[in-house]
């Protein structure tokens, strides 16, 4: 176990941002150190992937630790990969697809660790972490508790999981290696990408679908490497669809995917997009041009820049279409 003293959280939004302790996780052994150590300091716990899904506040004043744990194994016998929680997405979705297994290359290129995946159940393009997780090892730093998660045990939803609230460290996850045998390509924008160059589904191999969604990202999501950001900012709304207010734009404006017969779940990003005009401007962040969903940052933008102009976000959509946007990535509290 390493410890520092204020140190620099590395951070896609390039927020300035301190840690009063920084502590580095390097083996399984240093988890009962660092559980002596928070209860000693009785401080709050930060823990931390490649933070590119939190906002974080100018200093920290807690402990925020980054567990290093980078191994990855195939077990043929039982059909299974485990993979460390530092080790990064997009590199362990390139080991999958060199490996000959299907199912994470629509999850290609999303930015993170593999540690950061189920908290959210990370998503993109017709496909969920959690239909590819079989179990979860975490260590329960308070509680002093090491325990393996089953996926139901993980409770997946929506961008949501019940790692959102508890006192677990992440160190490994094992993914199933046999549960997907076709590529899945129904998603609109597959489809669309597909029909525009010309490509014939049955002649992809699982590299060739990574590539292309890679390419259909890199359209509109920006680099958080050159434009500051944490990929989408909101959620899709599930509500009930007469609650929707349309005195302003119809129905036919907006993006709804049915989920019964009275509720919808309303894409946010035309929400936005038909609002986009009568925000006010804001220091430091704006709206990318090629996305509405996502919050870029000039690489001067404090946390508070970036609530501020987040709630005037969720207000201009509460009044124009009654709906509630929920933020996605973890807003940290100083
Ligand atoms: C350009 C861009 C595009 C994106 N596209 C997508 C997308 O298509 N789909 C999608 O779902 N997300 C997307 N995201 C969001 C982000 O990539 C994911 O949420 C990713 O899983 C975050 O990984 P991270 O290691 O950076 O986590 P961090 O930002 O470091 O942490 C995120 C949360 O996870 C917790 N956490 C991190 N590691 C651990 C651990 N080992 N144990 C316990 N808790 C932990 C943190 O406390 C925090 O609450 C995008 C982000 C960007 C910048």
């Amino acid at each position: 176990m390493k410890i520092y003293n204020k140190k620099l959280i590395s951070n896609s939004l390039q927020i300035n941002s301190i840690a009063d302790c920084y502590i580095e996780l390097n083996d399984k052994d240093d988890f009962i150190e660092f559980h002596k150590f928070v209860k000693s300091k009785d401080a709050p716990v930060l823990v931390i992937g490649e933070g590119t899904n939190v906002v974080l506040p100018d200093f920290y004043q807690g402990i925020v630790v980054k567990p290093n744990f980078t191994n990855i194994n195939i077990n043929k016998t039982d059909n299974t990969i485990s993979a460390g929680s530092s080790v990064n997405w997009h590199e362990f979705v390139n080991f999958t697809i060199n490996n000959n297994i299907m199912g994470f290359e629509n999850l290609s290129s999303i930015p993170g660790s593999v540690g950061a995946a189920p908290i959210q159940n990370i998503g993109a393009y017709g496909q969920e972490v959690s239909n590819l997780i079989k179990s979860v090892d975490c260590y329960d730093y308070i509680n002093n508790k090491f325990s393996t998660l089953s996926k139901d045990d993980c409770y997946f939803s929506y961008r949501h999981s019940i790692f959102k609230d508890n006192n677990f460290v992440i160190y490994n996850i094992d993914f199933h290696t046999d549960i997907c045998q076709e590529h899945n390509l129904t998603y609109e924008s597959v489809k669309k990408y597909m029909t525009n160059n010309n490509i014939n589904p049955k002649n992809m191999t699982t590299h060739d679908v990574s590539k292309m969604i890679t390419s259909i990202r890199s359209f509109t999501l920006p680099d958080p490497s050159v434009v500051p950001n944490v990929g989408s900012f909101f959620k899709n709304t599930v509500m009930n669809k007469k609650n929707i207010k349309t005195n302003k734009f119809s129905f036919d404006d907006l993006v709804l995917w049915e989920i019964d017969s009275s509720k919808v779940k309303v894409g946010s990003a035309r929400l936005i997009e038909l609002i986009k005009n009568d925000l006010k401007k804001f220091d430091n962040v704006e709206i990318y041009k090629n996305h509405s969903l996502v919050i870029v940052t000039n690489k001067n933008a404090s946390q508070h820049n970036v609530i501020d102009f987040a709630d005037h976000i969720k207000q201009q959509v509460f009044d124009t279409f009654n709906v509630s946007l929920e933020i996605e990535p973890s807003i940290v509290l100083s």
